[in-house]
């Protein structure tokens, strides 16, 4: 079993968020203390989809990032952005806090 983190707990709905995206495999929600005047993390829903870091990925789980980057592609595209940064920090030396995979959308764009 992987340590529960704080993004199990957002998807079970154990802790808000301020959600602004939703499909059956993503959920895309404000970041808490945001970078950039739109601050998006985007995280799979799914158990099975469950990744701890793109350091991790398995062929099980090699599908992820193409979810969360469609997804973010998909909102974008929804609020008429002209322009986004889309990164994954990858280890604690990379700037990783929290253990679930998430890919942040960071715009000066305000949506
Ligand atoms: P990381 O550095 O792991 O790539 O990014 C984790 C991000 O999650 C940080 O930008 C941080 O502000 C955000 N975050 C941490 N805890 C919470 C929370 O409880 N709710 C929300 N919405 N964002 C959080």
């Amino acid at each position: 079993m992987h340590e529960r983190t704080i993004f199990h707990k957002i998807v079970s709905g154990d802790i808000p968020c301020e959600a602004v995206y939703e499909t059956d495999d993503v959920l895309g929600f404000k970041d808490i203390h945001p970078k950039a005047p739109t601050h998006i993390l985007f995280i799979a829903k799914r158990e099975e989809d469950f990744v701890a870091s793109i350091n991790d990925l398995t062929e099980e789980t090699a599908h992820v990032p193409g979810l969360l980057i469609r997804a973010a592609q998909d909102f974008a595209n929804q609020k008429g952005m002209s322009g986004y940064q889309l990164k994954f920090h990858v280890g604690k030396d990379g700037g990783q806090e929290v253990f679930y995979l998430h890919l942040h959308l960071l715009s000066q764009q305000k949506v």
